[in-house]
């Protein structure tokens, strides 16, 4: 089986192909501020043609996505970069020799990856990055659309980007690190690791909910913040183990970096596309094949197919 993968991200497009389950080839597309949306685009065209022309047709191309992609394959959402609204990117991929596009939260993926790879059934991702996604695995079936940076760790507390106030995204994300720093007027150590403590109190209270509800067993951490601040998964570990977090009958879950390392979301985008289309159904948000069948995906967890009119 020829799949490709593609995480799209607010600096950066990795594409990742693999054959038979192996790693073939690994690309990356800067996204450089104030780019021409479409120019990426035709770029990553030109990578998926040139791996055709070597390998044959790709069976399926996952798109790992920070910005929200809607059913039909638009981005409809992306603060963080808002000339891409609007831009038709699953569609842009339906090209000769990709038999099957579909895409999916870049949190999701780098969760089924990790999953995956753990062979573990009741399974966290937690994505530290600008903001905070994740996912949750329980009974081995990924939950879909849920948004873990908005878990509620106190109430009235840092301001969230959503509106609220005290959300884990408030705390646990570079952007939070940033406001942080700017209000305390400094950067020095004992700052960072103020920050760093209220991080790991944040991540300890979210996942002493997760674990009563789901009864975790492992939770992977990964996002750029863990090439800053590596130590965050075992102090969230140990604080785990502290009176006044887990009620004393759960098992703490193990808490780690995520085996994928800072490539869970293009990993697990590869790992998505090899599944089954029943598995890739339930977790899409939508995609396109050759017999023109796209996935809807409904608030309540389930899917159905629907033919397209394209
Ligand atoms: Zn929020």
């Amino acid at each position: 089986m020829h799949c490709a993968s593609i995480d799209l991200g607010g600096s950066k497009m990795a594409l990742h192909f693999s054959i038979a389950g192996r790693v073939v080839q690994r690309e990356r597309i800067e996204i450089p501020a104030g780019c021409v949306p479409q120019s990426i685009l035709e770029q990553a065209v030109v990578l998926l043609c040139q791996q055709i022309a070597l390998y044959g047709p790709i069976n399926c191309l996952v798109i790992a996505s920070a910005p929200t992609i809607n059913a039909d394959g638009t981005i409809i959402r992306w603060p963080n970069r808002p000339d891409w609204e609007g831009l038709a990117i699953g569609p842009a991929f339906r090209i000769e020799g990709v038999e099957r596009v579909i895409w999916c939260d870049d949190g999701t993926a780098a969760t089924f990856g990790d999953a995956t790879v753990m062979r573990a059934s009741n399974l966290v991702h937690f994505s530290l990055g600008t903001g905070v996604g994740g996912g949750v695995v329980y009974q081995g079936r990924m939950l879909p659309d849920r948004e873990l940076g908005h878990l509620l760790v106190w109430p009235g507390g840092a301001p969230c980007s959503c509106g609220r106030a005290g959300c884990l995204q408030a705390y646990a994300s570079f952007r939070s690190l940033d406001k942080f720093v700017a209000s305390m007027g400094f950067s020095d150590e004992a700052t960072l690791n103020h920050w760093r403590l209220r991080a790991v109190q944040a991540l300890a209270l979210a996942t002493a909910n997760l674990v009563e509800l789901f009864r975790v067993e492992v939770i992977c951490l990964g996002g750029g913040m863990l090439g800053r601040f590596p130590e965050i998964p075992h102090q969230v570990g140990m604080l785990l183990r502290e009176p006044g977090y887990l009620k004393p009958s759960l098992n703490p879950p193990l808490v780690m970096h995520s085996p994928q390392g800072t490539e869970a979301s293009v990993l697990g985008g590869l790992y998505l596309a090899q599944a089954s289309h029943e598995v890739q159904n339930e977790i899409c948000e939508g995609g396109i094949d050759n017999s023109r069948v796209s996935i809807r995906h409904v608030s309540n967890g389930m899917s159905f197919i629907s033919m397209s009119s394209r």
